[in-house]
């Protein structure tokens, strides 16, 4: 046995790491990207900021600049906390650190977010995963309820709209929750920007609310800021085990510089969800595809006269990288999620898939 194998954390070896396919020279459709670059004129102004950061120092410990301008952009209320992390992955790492005891059981439901899992088991606490509903993956009420009363799970965690499906959950099933869970709750926004849709509001009505966002999605993936909203006594404790200088000195200068030109992201992610209805009407005409509908900047699709993994195989060939999530869960059979691109990008996809649907291509 080698010594690695002898002292590694047995709950960290049987992890898989996670895997990021290479996409050189492909149209990059699998990671839910904004697709739109800057125009010159922004990146001359960003530039001329960033020029005068000083790396030589560390960066501001606790990003108050972003912060306070996250704050406003967004509309949080006052009274409530906020805490940037490294990416909204590393706020959910920082969450499931905190809770973390022997015996505790975290909670999500699947198909879901795979970052959940893979943060709780690495933790060595136990994931219980409740499955959504076969047909159209939405909450069933009785079985959510039913499994947060049965496993009094320390920590749940909610993505809506979800990932991979992309639809919103109901609201009033995400109160019940809300009510139910004896622990936090935290009901991930990643896709906020495109569904329009928050619980913000009611944080302040409940003691378990905290709501996770991220820029990531709506055009800053390259930068890794991701933020959690809530009560300042789970904010308070959070902050004692984010590493001091988790976010860089050009991530919050940028960060800061590209939320005082907040309406270009948000002239973009009006694009995209234009894009994405349509690519919805496109898809859900051809024959050999079936569409669920989507609140995010992607589409979740099956296809119905192929096998997933061929079909991802020929787009590839073609030159167009997605997601295939054929496998990763029974509800995802022959499954694939195509991220919005641009307008050019989406024709060409669509092209493609119309001429791979139904005939298989050896
Ligand atoms: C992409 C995604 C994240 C992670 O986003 P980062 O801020 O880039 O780490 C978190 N939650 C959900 C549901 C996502 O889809």
């Amino acid at each position: 046995m080698n010594k690695a194998k002898r002292w590694i954390n047995p709950a960290i070896q049987s992890l898989q790491a996670y895997h990021v396919p290479a996409a050189k020279g492909l149209i990059k459709l699998d990671a839910m990207e904004n697709p739109f670059p800057w125009p010159d004129k922004l990146i001359r102004q960003w530039l001329a900021e960033i020029r005068s950061v000083p790396v030589n120092r560390y960066p501001d410990p606790g990003a108050t600049s972003l912060s306070d301008k996250l704050r406003s952009i967004m509309q949080v209320p006052a009274d409530l906390s906020i805490m940037v992390g490294n990416g909204s992955d590393e706020i959910i790492q920082i969450l499931a650190l905190a809770l973390a005891q022997p015996d505790r059981i975290y909670l999500s439901v699947e198909p879901g977010f795979v970052m959940y899992r893979q943060v709780c088991l690495a933790v060595n606490t136990r994931y219980v995963a409740v499955p959504l509903n076969g047909d159209n993956f939405s909450l069933d009420h009785a079985t959510i309820i039913g499994a947060i009363q049965q496993y009094q799970p320390a920590l749940v965690f909610i993505a809506s709209p979800n990932n991979p499906t992309g639809n919103l959950f109901d609201e009033e099933i995400l109160l019940d929750i809300i009510r139910n869970a004896p622990g936090p709750v935290i009901i991930d926004e990643a896709y906020h920007a495109f569904s329009g849709k928050t619980l913000l509001g009611y944080v302040n009505q409940f003691d378990n609310l905290l709501i996770l966002r991220t820029l990531s999605k709506s055009g800053l993936a390259g930068l890794r800021l991701g933020y959690l909203i809530g009560k300042s006594c789970w904010l308070d404790e959070l902050e004692k085990i984010r590493l001091p200088y988790n976010i860089n000195s050009l991530s919050q200068q940028t960060g800061n510089f590209i939320l005082r030109h907040y309406k270009l992201l948000e002239d973009q992610v009006r694009k995209i969800c234009l894009e994405r209805d349509y690519m919805y009407e496109e898809l859900s005409a051809i024959e050999g595809i079936r569409t669920w509908p989507s609140r995010a900047n992607f589409i979740l699709f099956r296809a119905t006269s192929r096998n997933a993994d061929e079909l991802f195989n020929d787009l590839v060939q073609r030159g167009i990288l997605i997601k295939n999530l054929h496998k990763t869960h029974p509800l995802l059979e022959n499954c694939l999620r195509v991220t919005i691109g641009t307008e050019k990008e989406n024709r060409i996809f669509l092209d493609t898939i119309r001429s791979l649907a139904q005939i298989p291509i050896s």
